[in-house]
C-alpha cells in the first residue's frame, strides 16, 4: 500500500521524496518515507536467558515495531540515555521485568529498555493530546496516565497505580529505532539543543531536581549544607549544581580524585573521598559493642570530615540519597536534626538497616521520591537551555555499545556524569 503522507509540522531534514519503495526494516538512521511504520526494527534487547552482567544480557536483535494505541505516541528514536535502570534489568534483579510484563498479560518475552532519549513523533493514536507528527521532542520516564481516577483526584502522578519507570517497568524503551511512550512523557526540544545533549540528562536531572525541591518544607535554602552522595554521578552531578544554583552547600562524595576535581568543577563547597572510609554497609547492633564502637568511630570520622570540607560544624540539612545500603546508615546518623534524608534509589543493595531512634528523636525525616513531576521536568530542560545547567552529557557511544556501556555502570568505571547512546542518530 502507499503510505500515507501527513503535514510534518517539523521537519527533521530533508524526507525522501514520495512515493519510495516501502521496506519492513530500515538501517539505523535510515528514514522511513512519511507516515510509513515499518513492521520491524533494530533493537538492543535483553532476555530472561541472557540475564546476568550487562555486557552478555544486552545484544542486538530485529524485533517488531510496537502498535500504537490509544493515547500512545510512537517515536523515531534519535538517542537514548544509559541509566541504571537498566543495569537492574539485566541482572533481572531485583525484579524480572519480563516475567513481570508477562505475567500482566504482555505477550513480548523480550525487554527493549531506555528510559531516557529523544527523537522525532512519527505516530500518534488516538486521543494523544499536546503532541503532533514531526514534534522533535526530549522523553520522559514518568509513564502515568493522566486520566487514571487517582491523579484526576488529586494524587501526585508519582505515586498512582499507573505509574511505570517507562523503559524499565515498561517496554519499548530508547533502545529501539521507534520507541513508544504516552503524551505525558513528551516535552519539546529546545530547537539548538543538541540530539546528544537531549537524549541523555532528563531522567537524572528532574529525579535531582525533585530530590531538592519538591519535598516541602526541606527544599534547599541559600547556605544550606547538603551532602551528595556519588556527586559525579548522573543525578549527583545534577544535585551538586542545583545546591549552588539555589545558594546551598554541597558537600559530595566520591570515589576518585579524579571525580572530587569534577565536583569542585561544578560547585560543590567541599568533597570527601569515601575510599579514606571503611564503616559502610550493615550498622552493627550493641550487642556486639566492638564492631558497634567500630562503626561509631567510623561515622564520626566522617562526620568531622564533613564539618571539616564544609568550613564550620553544621550536620547536612538535606542528604541526597541514591547509593542505599552501605550508605543509608550514615547518611541518617549526619542528617541535622529536623533535616531530611531523600532516596530514589539503592545501588550498594536495597535492604538496608538503620537505628531508628536517630529519626525519631531527632525528629528527622527519611523521605522517598521516585522521578519528577512535569513541572520539574520542564524546569530542567530550561535550565540547560538557559546554560544555568550543565548536561553532564559527557561521553556517547554507538548503537552497539550500549551493552558495553551498561557495563562500566555496572563496575562504577563509567566516565562522569550522563551517557548517551547514538539509535537512529548513529546514521546522521
Ligand atoms: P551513576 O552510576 O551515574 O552514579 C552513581 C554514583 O554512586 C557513582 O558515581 C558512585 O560514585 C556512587 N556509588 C556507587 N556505589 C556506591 C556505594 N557503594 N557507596 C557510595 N556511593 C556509591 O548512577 P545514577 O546517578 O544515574 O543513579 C544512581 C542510583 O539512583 C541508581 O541506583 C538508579 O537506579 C537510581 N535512580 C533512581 C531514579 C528514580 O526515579 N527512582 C532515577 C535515577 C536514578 P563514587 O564511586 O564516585 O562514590
Amino acid at each position: 500500500a502507499a503510505p500515507v503522507p501527513h503535514p510534518w509540522s517539523r521537519m527533521w531534514k530533508a524526507s525522501p521524496a514520495m512515493p519510495r519503495e516501502l521496506k519492513d526494516l530500515y538501517d539505523l538512521g535510515e528514514l522511513p518515507p512519511q507516515g510509513h511504520v515499518p513492521a520491524r526494527m533494530h533493537a538492543m534487547a535483553i532476555r530472561p536467558e541472557r540475564y546476568g552482567e550487562p555486557r552478555g544480557a544486552f545484544a542486538r536483535e530485529i524485533v517488531p515495531v510496537p502498535r500504537v494505541g490509544p493515547g500512545r505516541v510512537l517515536v523515531y528514536t534519535m538517542t537514548a540515555g544509559i541509566n541504571y535502570n537498566n543495569v537492574w534489568a539485566s541482572l533481572g534483579r531485583p525484579a524480572d521485568v519480563v516475567a513481570l510484563r508477562r505475567k500482566a498479560g504482555e505477550a513480548e518475552d523480550y525487554h527493549v529498555g531506555g528510559s531516557d532519549g529523544a527523537g522525532i513523533v512519527w505516530a500518534v493514536g488516538p486521543g494523544v493530546r499536546g503532541v503532533e507528527v514531526g514534534d522533535h521532542v526530549i522523553l520522559s520516564p514518568g509513564d502515568w496516565d493522566e486520566r487514571a481516577d487517582d491523579i484526576r483526584t488529586g494524587r501526585d502522578p508519582a505515586a498512582s497505580q499507573s505509574m511505570r519507570a517507562w523503559g524499565y517497568e515498561s517496554n519499548h524503551g530508547s533502545f529501539g529505532q521507534f520507541c513508544l511512550v504516552r503524551d505525558v512523557q513528551c516535552h519539546p526540544k529546545p530547537p539548538d539543543m543538541s540530539w546528544e545533549v537531549a537524549g541523555g540528562f532528563l531522567a537524572t536531572a528532574a529525579t535531582a531536581h525533585r530530590q531538592l525541591f519538591g519535598w516541602h518544607p526541606h527544599t534547599v535554602r541559600p547556605g544550606d549544607p547538603v551532602l551528595v552522595w556519588g556527586g559525579a554521578g548522573g543525578l549527583g552531578a545534577f544535585a551538586v549544581q542545583l545546591v549552588r544554583n539555589a545558594g546551598g552547600r554541597a558537600v559530595a562524595v566520591v570515589s576518585s580524585e579524579e571525580r572530587a576535581r569534577v565536583c569542585r568543577e561544578l560547585g560543590a563547597a567541599g568533597v570527601i573521598l569515601r575510599t579514606d572510609f571503611d564503616h559502610w554497609g550493615r550498622m552493627p547492633d550493641e550487642e556486639d559493642p566492638v564492631a558497634h564502637a567500630s562503626w561509631l568511630s567510623g561515622v564520626r570520622a566522617f562526620g568531622r570530615r564533613f564539618w571539616e570540607v564544609l568550613g564550620e560544624r553544621r550536620n547536612p540539612r538535606i542528604v541526597f540519597e541514591h547509593s542505599g545500603a552501605d550508605t543509608l546508615p550514615t547518611s541518617l546518623y549526619l542528617c541535622d536534626n529536623e533535616g531530611m534524608v531523600v532516596t530514589c534509589g539503592a545501588t550498594s543493595g536495597y535492604r538496608s538497616e538503620i537505628d531508628l531512634r536517630f529519626l525519631w528523636m531527632r525528629l528527622k525525616r527519611l523521605q522517598g521520591s521516585h522521578f519528577a513531576s512535569t513541572a520539574d521536568c520542564r524546569a530542567v530542560i530550561g535550565l540547560v537551555q538557559g546554560g544555568l545547567l550543565d548536561p553532564c552529557v559527557t561521553s556517547v557511544v554507538g548503537f552497539d555499545r550500549i551493552g558495553e556501556a551498561h557495563q562500566e555502570v555496572y563496575e562504577n568505571v563509567q566516565p562522569w556524569g550522563n551517557r548517551v547512546a547514538l539509535v537512529n542518530a548513529a546514521g546522521t
